[in-house]
């Protein structure tokens, strides 16, 4: 395969190749920096023959692994505990757990990386809808919408949220916006079950999200969409509705979902809403920096070489590895993000990470605040 092909490859997810009313934005065209990273990767993958850039051993493994978790907390949880002090860990454990299946196997399967086959990725990527999230909608919000457009206000609908919040410095702050560094954690805990009850809906019926637009599910698509809803409304409340009251069964799922969304959410916002990230604007339908220089002045990596938050992320810590290689396995970040760092250095772009979780966690607050108080619209 040549190197323009593995590019054109590479870049199936995004819009130039997607069918649907994406809106189009250009980007600069100078494509050394990418074309010099997509080098050495491959690079790197050819000095280790037979290494797939997909999912191996490792991923199957951790693919039983989160599953039987899974499975084991909410078995424990619908027919075994007997008290609240049994019950509510394990509803916190398999709002985890089912953040972990997100994570870890849909999130590379609706990238196409976990394995060679279509069939594979889109039998992973369906683990998204056995948890109540549309793998298909969530396939065009962020393999396509957020992943091409990150940061660009008014074009990636993660930094998006409504009147509730202010995730941008090119939204328009509202006065109640001053205390979102406090209210908007339980709130990032909706996060969930409005994917799962209400937005899903939304954007299939309408066909858009945001001001993109995105072709309706149809055929086999539009029959995992339904099976999906179909399924978790079973597991999720008509099953437990046999052994239990409705309260009791609302409650712990209220538990799970708020697990579940926060978690979510605040794995994807380190990355990018934070105050080392740029959020640029584009001038006359056209973005300055070409695409990869764009990826890499909006996302930071967080907790790189800790193991413990790189397993159950999904390598999601790794995150411009991610963003600049999405079709490549989780598992392999590690082994990238040295070349990624020193490819930014080689070409004189700033490469910035959060030393650990807790850092980035910090400095998401931090950008909370500052986008909360009055007078801080710039243009970076
Ligand atoms: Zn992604």
């Amino acid at each position: 395969m040549t190197q323009k092909q593995e590019i054109h490859q590479s870049r199936a997810d995004q819009p130039s190749q997607a069918k649907g009313s994406i809106l189009k934005l250009e980007f600069g065209q100078n494509r050394v920096f990418e074309l010099d990273i997509r080098q050495r990767v491959d690079a790197y993958f050819q000095q280790r023959a037979g290494r797939s850039r997909t999912g191996s051993w490792q991923m199957y493994l951790k693919t039983v692994v989160v599953l039987t978790c899974s499975a084991i907390f909410y078995v424990l949880l619908a027919f075994v505990a007997r008290s609240a002090w049994q019950a509510l860990p394990l509803a916190i454990l398999l709002g985890l757990s089912t953040a972990g299946i997100g994570f870890n196997i849909a999130h590379d399967g609706g990238h196409k990386a976990y394995a060679k086959a279509l069939w594979v990725n889109k039998l992973m990527a369906a683990t998204m809808d056995l948890v109540g999230v549309s793998s298909y909608a969530w396939f065009w919000k962020h393999a396509v919408i957020h992943h091409r457009y990150v940061n660009i206000t008014g074009y990636d609908t993660d930094i998006d949220i409504g009147i509730i919040g202010r995730l941008s410095p090119h939204s328009k702050r509202l006065p109640i916006h001053r205390w979102q560094h406090f209210y908007l954690w339980p709130l990032y805990g909706l996060l969930a079950s409005k994917m799962q009850f209400v937005d899903d809906f939304k954007r299939v019926i309408r066909g858009r999200i945001g001001k993109h637009g995105f072709p309706r599910p149809k055929g086999w698509e539009l029959v995992i969409f339904v099976a999906g809803k179909m399924v978790f409304l079973a597991w999720a409340f008509c099953i437990p509705l046999l052994f239990h009251t409705f309260g009791v069964v609302l409650f712990y799922y209220g538990v799970a979902v708020l697990v579940l969304g926060l978690t979510i959410a605040v794995v994807f916002q380190l990355p990018h809403c934070v105050e080392q990230a740029a959020f640029p604007v584009p001038r006359e339908g056209r973005m300055e920096n070409p695409w990869a220089v764009h990826q890499a002045s909006v996302t930071l990596d967080f907790a790189r070489g800790n193991r413990i938050v790189s397993w159950p992320l999904g390598g999601l810590n790794y995150h411009l590895e991610h963003h600049l290689f999405p079709t490549i396995c989780h598992i392999h970040y590690p082994a990238l993000t040295k070349i990624v760092e020193q490819t930014c250095r080689d070409h004189g772009i700033k490469y910035a990470e959060h030393a650990s979780f807790w850092t980035g966690l910090a400095a998401h607050y931090r950008w909370l605040r500052q986008m909360g108080m009055p007078g801080t619209n710039i243009s970076r």
